[in-house]
């Protein structure tokens, strides 16, 4: 077996045999090797030390080995790691629930356990379907969702996310066809034709579609696009014009990131009837994500032909995971993640200004703890991820995008850091 010092060995294995994320196989940029993570670095088995200005994907936002989520583990672990949720239940599950609904906007009471964000979507578009054919529309199958979309990588999923960035040609006729508005404006634009593009689709398509389904305010993988939070409630109305349920995905901005507990909260009268949340929920320790939804969803779906909502993960609410969440979530009651959110904030804007000097910088944008570098051009990742990690930072950048969303913890010093990473990168790459 192949064991941790030879890593030469063991990244030619790597190499050879092991799928990253979007990579071929074999990848064309070797992975750095991690042997170790705590606070907000990373060490690699080169004895080099990172500061980690991804938060692992929008996941790790108290950084790695965190006293209370590192003891809610230990201590579930004494207890049990898995049981089967059909027919059992447990603390960890109940209280998290209760703690998911306690956090989210009014209305969110019903949770649905989910494996991951992507899973918690299809939830979520099974869910819409469920409701619609209830309450006798049974014609309602597609969804309405945005261009520059990004909500995750399974079928379903897929299919509402943007169909150029996600490549719907390559799976034309795997995908159910769905029905895109445009891109939302950014902050501070006007809606007026954005709107009236949405309505007309709507229109056109209302005896077709279950739901409306959108990142609030963010759209993240898609192309880390800000827009106007008016459109939040724009959406709203349309929903109930046409008797559409309205879908928020917040696996990415939820739990703090924006700089608001969910993003959605930005517009005062934009309450979805389903949310979904997963990333950051469990602190980037265990995969895990969740469906909230109205008491109007749940006892729709519960009461009509099927009896139930026709899904069940195996791993369903897994004890673990569930401790994990209970910690990370409990971190953010004292609400002092909204003083560091605002202060990361303040500082990447200071940092990243230097970069719209740039030639070849497009746009320069910060929202809450997300930092943006636009090129006008595809990153060069190799040349940009080694400048950054020359200045001792992780970064990842993908497509035209240099971007950071640190962990909470990170001292006003490390976002500097960072940020002076972020703008090394888009001059390199
Ligand atoms: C990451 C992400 C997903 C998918 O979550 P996974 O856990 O990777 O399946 C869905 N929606 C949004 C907005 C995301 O950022």
């Amino acid at each position: 077996m192949l064991g941790p010092s030879d890593w030469s060995e063991m990244l030619d294995y790597d190499r050879e045999h092991v799928w990253h994320p979007y990579a071929p196989l074999p990848p064309l940029l070797r992975p750095l090797p991690v042997v170790a993570a705590s606070g907000v670095r990373l060490r690699l088995a080169n004895g080099r030390e990172l500061i980690d200005g991804m938060s692992s994907w929008w996941s790790a936002i108290w950084g790695y080995r965190h006293p209370a989520i590192d003891a809610a583990l230990h201590e579930q672990l004494q207890r049990f790691s898995h049981v089967m949720f059909g027919g059992l239940t447990h603390a960890p599950a109940v209280q998290l629930a209760e703690r998911l609904a306690s956090l989210a906007p009014p209305g969110l009471t019903q949770v649905f356990f989910a494996d991951s964000g992507s899973v918690s979507v299809e939830v979520a578009l099974k869910a819409a379907v469920q409701y619609q054919r209830e309450r006798g529309r049974a014609g309602r199958h597609r969804f309405l969702a945005l261009s520059g979309a990004y909500h995750g990588d399974t079928l379903g999923a897929m299919s509402v996310c943007d169909p150029v960035g996600g490549m719907h040609h390559l799976f034309a006729e795997a995908l159910p066809p769905q029905v895109f508005a445009a891109r939302p404006p950014a902050p501070h634009r006007s809606v007026k034709a954005w709107e009236a593009q949405l309505r007309k689709v709507a229109a056109e398509h209302d005896d077709q579609l279950a739901a409306i389904v959108a990142e609030p305010v963010v759209q993240g993988a898609g192309g880390m696009w800000f827009y106007e939070p008016d459109c939040l409630r724009i959406m709203r109305e349309v929903a109930d014009e046409h008797s559409l349920l309205l879908v928020f995905d917040e696996i990415a901005t939820g739990f703090g990131r924006t700089g608001t507990m969910f993003a959605s909260q930005r517009a005062t009268s934009a309450v979805p009837d389903i949310m979904c949340v997963g990333k950051a929920m469990t602190g980037g320790y265990l995969t895990m994500a969740a469906m909230l939804c109205t008491q109007d969803v749940s006892s729709t779906i519960s009461g009509g032909e099927a009896g139930c909502l026709m899904h069940g993960p195996t791993f369903m609410a897994n004890p673990l995971a569930c401790a994990a969440a209970l910690a990370s979530t409990g971190l953010l009651l004292d609400g002092s993640w909204q003083a560091r959110v605002h202060a990361t904030q303040a500082v990447l804007a200071d940092g990243l200004a230097p970069a719209t000097r740039l030639d070849h910088v497009l746009d320069v944008r910060v929202l809450g703890a997300i930092g943006v570098v636009q090129l006008g051009h595809e990153v060069d990742v190799a040349a940009a991820t080694g400048a950054a990690v020359a200045r001792g930072v992780w970064l990842r950048p993908f497509r035209d995008l240099v971007y950071t969303m640190p962990p909470y913890i990170c001292t006003e010093d490390e976002v500097g850091r960072i940020a002076d990473a972020v703008v090394a990168a888009a001059a390199a790459g």
